[in-house]
């Protein structure tokens, strides 16, 4: 008995510890980045540069209104454990022996897809992983850090369990999900996927899950042609899996309508209790690489729109992933205008 009342004693001092330490109007946004990613060279012409993210991590470091809300934790390696929550050991050997096989200087393509690799891919792949890890802690573990946005590189959406393409080689947000599920014991967690193209492995990885939902707005026809509307899950993953697919030259209004008439209604009933977002500006009008006409203001919009559902169903934890985006400084103000956001 007295061992019980000490220990809730205990609990309740912890809890008002806790209640104490968290002060909303010093809420932070933690910024995932490591200069160590730069290091994974696809060649001058590639689309998919290390400039992608030093442009990006130089403007919000020069945003003054910013600079209060931001901490910058130290990001490690991630282990071969935590990649394996999502891919085969297989896999993993076959990225680091064909990344071994590169000399100084030199690019080649992963035999699985098209994934230009150089001597230090794997290295920056495990560092991109481990910033998602070190997001989904802060976010689990900090009292004042509710969001958290990881500036990586390569991005991760269309990589599944034993095969990388697109641009990807571990499919960094689907590792985050198992590792906070794993790590914290979530039973629901939700991606939202607002990249040009639609991400097939996030897909394949949870499409007979249904403890993780999959929801991704995308440019339709485009690469890599998976995500059509009937695309919806398998076996006791029914109904876990959504997709819209937007014609060319869909802009702000239809990706806001795709949030507002399909995914709000879907969390109503499953409750999600993490949000992560594969933040793709490849959907930007200014892109290269994709055909829809979003805009800085339409992403600080999905933002908001994000942030209500997250503070409705999760306590307002939210971590974006960066995956596409290929138009330097559209992608740095489409950032920044998130980040505005999430600031409020
Ligand atoms: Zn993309």
């Amino acid at each position: 008995m007295k061992i019980l009342s000490i220990l809730s004693v205990a609990v309740i001092t912890m809890v008002s510890i806790s209640s104490a330490i968290a002060d909303p109007k010093n809420k932070k946004i933690a910024v995932l980045f490591d200069s160590r990613m730069l290091a994974h060279d696809t060649g001058i012409n590639h689309p998919e540069k290390p400039e992608r993210l030093t442009t990006a991590s130089t403007a919000i470091r020069n945003a003054k209104g910013l600079i209060k809300h931001l901490v910058w934790p130290t990001i490690k390696e991630a282990s071969d454990e935590t990649l394996q929550l999502v891919h085969t050991e297989d896999y993993l050997r076959l990225v680091a022996s064909e990344v071994e096989a590169q000399e100084k200087d030199q690019t080649a393509y992963l035999s699985t897809g098209d994934v230009v690799i150089s001597k230090d891919s794997d290295m920056a792949s495990r560092v991109a992983v481990g910033a998602v890890i070190e997001g989904v802690d802060q976010i689990m573990f900090n009292n004042n850090t509710f969001t958290a946005f990881a500036l990586v590189r390569p991005p991760g959406h269309h990589a599944s369990a034993d095969r990388g393409m697109g641009f990807c080689i571990y499919n960094n947000v689907a590792i985050a999900a198992r590792y906070a599920q794993q790590r914290y014991g979530l039973q629901r967690i939700l991606i939202v996927d607002f990249d040009v193209h639609h991400g097939n492995g996030t897909q394949d990885i949870f499409y007979d899950d249904n403890s993780v939902f999959y929801f991704s707005v995308h440019q339709h026809p485009l690469y890599p042609g998976t995500g059509s509307p009937q695309e919806t899950g398998s076996g006791k993953g029914k109904g876990f899996t959504l997709n819209v697919e937007l014609p060319k030259g869909s802009g702000d209004a239809e990706l806001i309508n795709a949030l507002n008439s399909k995914l709000v209604k879907a969390m109503d009933e499953f409750r999600p209790e993490f949000i992560l977002v594969s933040a793709g500006f490849d959907g930007h009008q200014a892109d290269p690489l994709g055909g829809l006409h979003y805009t800085e203001k339409g992403y600080q919009e999905v933002a908001k729109v994000l942030s209500d559902l997250a503070k409705k169903h999760a306590d307002a934890k939210t971590l974006y992933v960066m995956e596409g985006g290929y138009s330097h400084d559209n992608t740095s103000q489409s950032i920044l205008a998130i980040l505005h956001a999430l600031a409020k």
